[in-house]
């Protein structure tokens, strides 16, 4: 018997109709053989709302009450699954993300996983009964205290179960029925990917597909864990993530377009061009804790020069403190603040070697009247700053002049090209 890890995300489990269909799909997988382990995440909107909630109480919550909040979500959905499963005639059992093993470290709104017991879960098959786990969530073995891993890791809770239990496969069960090669929200004319590679799916996660959290699949590359991510409310298949096995890829250059506007600017105005200057600021964001993403200094002129870098909008106060300390501390002139900013990306294997992929997304861009305030890349990435405002037509920007609405003949239809 092999053992299949299904997520549930919270739109697929958003009421008791949707909690039921849920349902009715485990108990299909377990009638069909397999042993399910489940994970579901809140229901809904329910952890943002949480979250509001608390900061009607405090501008500031304490970490720890914070993910004792949070995780409570999780708890609500588990039991309502496991109760709908009874309901079908199945044993099933809840656990939250402590009671399943899941070990983190004590860092409070971002824990890393720092070990998996799954005793309880594996007992669980053993007896025959479905596990339905809290995604989300962990404990801290330092503390003992409850633990969240940041947004979206339900995603990392079941890859991680996954890897830890030896799954087939770790399916991802969401409100849109695969990877497209772009946010179908924004692109209708997007395409459906068969299959993406752990390097692509990571830059598109880091760049702004929501649809699988980034540090899930680092893990699920970094463990060799199998991803199908597909539909709750069709049968079809959707888009399986996995190593680059060169005969199933796609040819495809480019595979998507991203965006993310989540994120803000902060640049550093009239800084000395002396060595040590970049060190100071980034060591004062480090130790506030903040992520930074793209940095771009300028040339100097008259021995002064500008850097700007892009944050998670949710870490720009602290940011922005840091930068003011180090701003007085080496008599820079000013210190600047933009939150209307987007960044567009195009992921894509291929452009390693198509040197032209650069040149055609700027003329894209500049074609739809859209200015680039920064540029970034990666061997398998290109990544602009833009105005928000401009991101949606942006995407469908780049996304026609690459033509990735058009289906790509796989490889592996043509066995004779591997001669
Ligand atoms: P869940 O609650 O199931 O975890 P999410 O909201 O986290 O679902 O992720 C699914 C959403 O990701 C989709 O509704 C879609 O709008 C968004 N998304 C962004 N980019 C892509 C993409 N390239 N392919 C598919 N979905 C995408
Ligand atoms: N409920 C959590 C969140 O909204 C985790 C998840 O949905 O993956 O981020
Ligand atoms: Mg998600």
């Amino acid at each position: 018997m092999s053992v299949i890890v299904q997520k549930f995300g919270g739109s697929s489990v958003a009421d008791a109709e949707r909690i039921r269909t849920v349902a009715r799909r485990i108990a299909d997988t377990a009638d069909a053989g397999d042993q399910v382990v489940a994970v579901v995440s809140a229901m809904g909107d329910t952890t943002d709302e949480l979250r509001e909630l608390a900061m009607q109480i405090t501008r500031r919550p304490p970490p720890r009450e914070l993910d004792m909040l949070l995780s409570s979500g999780e708890r609500i959905s588990v039991a309502l699954v496991a109760m709908a499963l009874h309901e079908l005639g199945h044993v099933a059992e809840s656990y939250t993300g402590s009671q399943a093993g899941i070990v983190t470290d004590a860092l409070h709104g971002k824990a890393r996983i720092a070990d998996i017991r799954p005793t309880r879960i594996t007992a669980a098959l053993e007896r025959g009964t479905i596990p339905i786990i809290a995604g989300f969530q962990g404990v801290s073995a330092e503390t003992l205290d409850i633990t969240t891993l940041g947004p979206g890791a339900s995603d990392l809770t079941a890859i991680a179960l996954a890897a830890a239990l030896g799954a087939e496969v770790c399916e991802i069960y969401t409100d849109v029925d695969g990877v497209y090669s772009a946010d179908p929200r924004i692109e209708s004319r997007a395409r459906k990917l068969h299959a993406v590679s752990y390097e692509e799916m990571l830059e598109m996660a880091a760049t702004g597909a929501r649809v699988l959290q980034a540090r899930s699949v680092e893990l699920a590359r970094n463990q060799g864990v199998l991803v199908h991510v597909r539909s709750s409310f069709t049968a079809t298949d959707g888009t399986f993530i996995r190593g680059a096995d060169e005969r199933m890829m796609e040819k495809a250059i480019i595979s998507a377009v991203t965006h993310d506007t989540s994120e803000a600017k902060l640049t550093l105005v009239g800084v000395p061009d002396q060595p040590g200057v970049a060190a100071k600021l980034f060591r004062a964001l480090e130790r506030r804790g903040v992520n930074i993403d793209m940095i771009v200094q300028n040339v100097s002129h008259e021995g002064r020069t500008d850097i700007s870098f892009t944050v998670p909008r949710s870490d720009v106060e602290q940011a922005h403190e840091g930068v003011n300390e180090v701003s007085k501390a080496i008599g820079a002139s000013d210190v600047t603040r933009d939150e209307a900013i987007a960044r567009i990306s195009l992921v894509g294997a291929g452009m390693k070697t198509h040197p032209g992929v650069t040149a055609d997304m700027f003329e894209a861009l500049s074609a739809a009247g859209v200015n680039i305030e920064m540029i970034s890349t990666s061997p398998i990435r290109i990544s602009c700053v833009i105005r928000e405002d401009q991101v949606a037509e942006a995407v469908r920007a780049v996304h026609d002049r690459f033509k990735l609405s058009e289906e790509v003949v796989m490889r592996a239809e043509h066995p004779q090209e591997d001669l």
